[in-house]
């Protein structure tokens, strides 16, 4: 018997992979402070560097560059932190970027320049001259199409012309591989619950001349940079997870046949559906499918009844489902944008998930037609 559920929202969140449950139940027993020269402290210590080793090796960076947060969120505010004259985005970074870039505008007069977004949400960055003081920001991959971007060639342009660069990652680990070196960003954010850790914990991966001040400042943790003892148990999942999540690149074929299968279908059955962004570069297990006409979130709690976990938009705060700023920014027409779901795979996405999701598919957009 299948199981009554079919979750296909992995780039909300994941679900807590076995090895970080066990990795957080076996460092809740460890009490000591991370700081403390004693043995207790030092086995705690022994944690938090194992965890940062391993999300370390997860985008190829110096373990060294590792600074554990309270999530992206936080990371993201602390990368933009910095007394930036100038900063470029596009709209469709995730808000946890935007809101600092604005505020960095507003508050602190930095000149803001909005990046041009393709129809298939390929972010163009273009630099002429010195580009000193200018932070550039440019996620690797979308929340909500999969869209990846050339965050190689940005960072190329950023180094040429003195820039610096800060990549939100928080959706791209166990999808496509990540080498911090590679992508000559300045900065890095990453987010354990987005790859089957726990949830409140992320890093920043900040490289040697990044020009950041903490955002907390007290005792000396994580080489000065970010103040409070550590969250041990969540780090310790965190490294699980990631681990882990460097073995599911093995498994990207295998959902991007999954992905695949469920978007020829979904054409198939509902010939009007638009699949958004299937022309750029994508993650493997992102798919934006919008049925002109209808109503995303008429057709989320549909399928939410018929037992499929998937989201409209960004399911960011206290399930509001507001207008995609994502979709606005790509030129999508309105009834494209409002019509739009997200389904997210992830690495126990099995055949019968797809198969659930195409039943219900069918027998709630199969002829008839939602109400906008
Ligand atoms: N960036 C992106 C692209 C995200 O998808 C998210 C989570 N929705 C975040 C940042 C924020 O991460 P966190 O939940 O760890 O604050």
């Amino acid at each position: 018997m299948r199981a009554a559920r079919t979750y296909l929202d992995y780039n909300a969140t994941a679900p807590l992979r076995a090895e970080a449950r066990a990795a957080m139940l076996a460092a809740l027993d460890v009490f000591g402070n991370p700081s403390s020269v004693h043995a207790e402290g030092r086995r705690a210590r022994a944690i938090v560097d194992e965890a940062r080793a391993s999300v370390a090796a997860l985008v190829n960076a110096d373990p060294a560059e590792v600074v554990f947060t309270s999530g992206a969120t936080e990371a993201n505010t602390w990368a933009l932190s910095a007394p930036w004259r100038m900063i470029a985005l596009a709209g469709v970074e995730h808000d946890s970027v935007r809101a600092p870039a604005a505020q960095l505008a507003s508050e602190r007069g930095a000149i803001a320049v909005e990046l041009p977004v393709s129809g298939d949400g390929a972010v163009d960055v273009a630099l002429e001259g010195d580009a000193r003081g200018l932070l550039i920001a440019l996620q690797l991959a979308n929340n909500e199409t999969g869209a990846v971007q050339d965050v190689v060639a940005a960072g190329l342009m950023a180094r040429e012309h003195g820039a610096e660069l800060h990549c939100d990652a928080v959706q791209a680990p166990g999808r496509v591989a990540i080498d911090f070196r590679t992508l000559g960003a300045t900065t890095l954010s990453l987010s354990a619950h987005k790859i089957g850790g726990p949830k409140g914990v992320g890093a920043l991966v900040v490289s040697g001349n990044a020009p950041l001040a903490p955002l907390f400042s007290g005792g000396g943790q994580e080489r000065r940079r970010r103040a409070g003892t550590e969250n041990v148990a969540a780090i310790s999942g965190f490294g699980a997870a990631a681990r882990a999540a460097l073995r599911d690149l093995a498994e990207a074929g295998r959902i991007a046949a999954l992905r695949d299968r469920l978007e020829a279908e979904v054409r198939r059955l509902t010939p009007e559906a638009v699949i958004v962004g299937d022309t750029a570069a994508r993650l493997p297990n992102t798919s934006c499918i919008a049925l002109p006409g209808t109503s995303a979130e008429t057709l989320v709690i549909k399928m939410d009844l018929a037992g499929i976990a998937v989201s409209a938009g960004a399911a960011c705060s206290s399930g509001k489902v507001g207008r995609s700023h994502v979709l606005a920014a790509m030129g999508l027409a309105d009834d494209v944008a409002s019509s739009a779901i997200r389904v997210s795979l992830g690495p126990e996405t099995t055949d019968d998930d797809i198969a659930a999701y195409l039943a219900a598919w069918k027998r709630i957009c199969g002829g008839a037609s939602l109400a906008a």
